[in-house]
């Protein structure tokens, strides 16, 4: 795994991954732009969650809600009131920090002076102006977390799929925070995509449910390529949980910073759909809510044993994306002393995360016969839908397998003489983690990528 971050900020640059948001104008503290690798990894992360939290499940639906919502969401969300960190300021140098890991002794990160303010509270959330008049009803905020819009559509999507309990909706996309301090690279950004799950269940079974989400989602995580060392759980208590939660198990990364939250297990009991429902009295909801004004519908479902209406319990098992590729890329950052005595740098990413899955190389630039050959392996790849084959013709395949290491390709194929010139069109190819190279048949070509990709 990298050791430092900076390393890998350098290696996210240099081949176009991650580069710095606005870098043109000096850049825009806690934003980042994912660059042509990046996003490809951050779609085959994506693509890695939905696959297994909707499509190898019949239980869970998906949704994509607005991120601009009306400003009732947040008002009985509870982020309105709640969604702060406390902030000091300092005296001396004028800087602004978060102080939750402050404790008796108030020091400032930035100049060290014990000259600093109390601790007051600062919302997390973006006021924004909604349409062309500005007053003061025309505001509402970016969403801080994707959730709330699946509670906003509880009853549509059960209307419309007829689910039962236990049944859970799957979101993915972005969220936004001003947080008063972003550091650490892409660990703690201002607008970051999230990939939630709100799984909702019978209360008195969701401390069962909680528990296998926990273990659920770390498994999901090695199954991304991240080493059991290197993960723990910690189990959230007291003032720090959130507004909404009986109990949080977050899952924590050895990221190069340290042992930090990578995802957060949440139980959100009947908090969420108790604060949006009417007729609120109507549900004996146990959750502390705001009496609700506004809403039009009973988010509520129907148990037909017990033969009454009831707000279900919800776990929340809450995502981030751009966590999730920092602790990818970590995890897959190697630096390998070889026989030579030189170093190569890969990035071992697992196949299905690999920004690029193949790339083709014709050995000569010029030959015609030789670069007809690769284009035409690299569309009948590409035609498999694995994700990206890239036909590169450098002219230079040493310098291209070092490449391909460092942005984790998993395979190369290098098309030669031998493949124009001899029966089968063999080719060869070069296996990234052992370097190992093998000749196969240029037919035989698309069935050893399937194979390689899907076992
Ligand atoms: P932290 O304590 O680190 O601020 P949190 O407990 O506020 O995080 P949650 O509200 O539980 O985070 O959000 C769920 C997930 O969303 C987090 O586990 C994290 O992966 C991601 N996330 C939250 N805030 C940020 C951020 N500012 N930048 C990047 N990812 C974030």
């Amino acid at each position: 795994p990298a050791k430092t971050m900076d390393e890998l900020v350098s290696l996210c640059k240099r081949r176009g991954f991650i580069f710095q948001g606005s870098e043109i104008y000096g850049g825009m503290q806690g934003a980042y732009d994912y660059g042509p690798l990046g996003v490809e990894l951050k779609n085959n992360i994506k693509a890695a969650w939905w696959r297994s939290m909707v499509y190898e499940r019949d239980d869970v639906e998906g949704l994509d809600a607005a991120i601009i919502q009306n400003k009732h969401v947040y008002k009985y969300s509870g982020h309105e009131d709640t969604f702060t960190d406390p902030m000091v300021d300092c005296h001396e140098c004028k800087s602004r920090m978060r102080a939750d890991h402050m404790k008796d002794i108030k020091v400032c990160d930035n100049c060290g002076s014990t000259n600093v303010t109390e601790p007051r509270d600062f919302n997390l959330m973006f006021k924004t102006n909604v349409g062309p008049m500005v007053d003061e009803e025309s505001y509402t905020y970016l969403r801080p977390e994707t959730a709330q819009g699946i509670f906003t559509n509880f009853k549509n999507v059960v209307d419309s799929t007829s689910r039962a309990l236990p049944f859970g909706i799957a979101q993915i996309g972005k969220s936004f925070r001003n947080e008063i301090t972003p550091r650490n690279f892409i660990f703690r950004v201002r607008e970051f995509e999230q990939m939630e799950l709100e799984f909702f269940c019978k209360p008195g079974e969701d401390e069962k449910w909680h528990d296998f989400w926990v273990n659920t989602r770390k498994q999901w995580w090695l199954d991304q390529g991240l080493a059991e060392e290197n993960i723990q759980f910690e189990y959230v208590t007291g003032d720090d949980l959130s507004h909404y939660s009986k109990s949080t198990v977050d899952i924590l990364y050895k990221f190069p910073h340290g042992f930090e939250e990578l995802e957060g297990v949440a139980n959100r009991t009947d908090y969420d759909l108790g604060s949006h429902t009417k007729a609120q009295d109507e549900f004996g909801i146990s959750a502390k809510v705001k009496k609700n004004e506004h809403s039009t519908a009973k988010l509520a479902i129907r148990d037909l044993e017990a033969n009454k209406w009831e707000v279900p319990f919800c776990i929340e098992p809450s995502a981030g994306l751009d966590r999730g590729l920092l602790a990818i890329m970590t995890e897959a950052y190697t630096e390998e002393e070889l026989e030579n005595g030189s170093t190569r740098t890969v990035l071992k990413f697992k196949p299905h995360l690999a920004p690029i899955k193949v790339a083709i190389m014709p050995l000569k630039k010029n030959k015609p016969e030789i670069v007809a050959l690769a284009k035409e392996l690299k569309n009948k790849l590409q035609k498999l839908g694995l994700g990206r084959i890239l036909y590169e013709n450098t002219g230079n395949v040493g310098k291209g397998y070092r490449r391909h290491d460092e942005v984790g390709t998993p395979i190369c194929v290098t098309v030669d003489f031998d493949s124009i010139e001899q029966e089968g069109a063999p080719v060869t190819v070069r296996d990234r983690d052992t370097m190992e190279q093998i000749v196969v048949n240029a037919a035989d070509l698309p069935a050893y990528v399937v194979n390689y990709f899907i076992n």
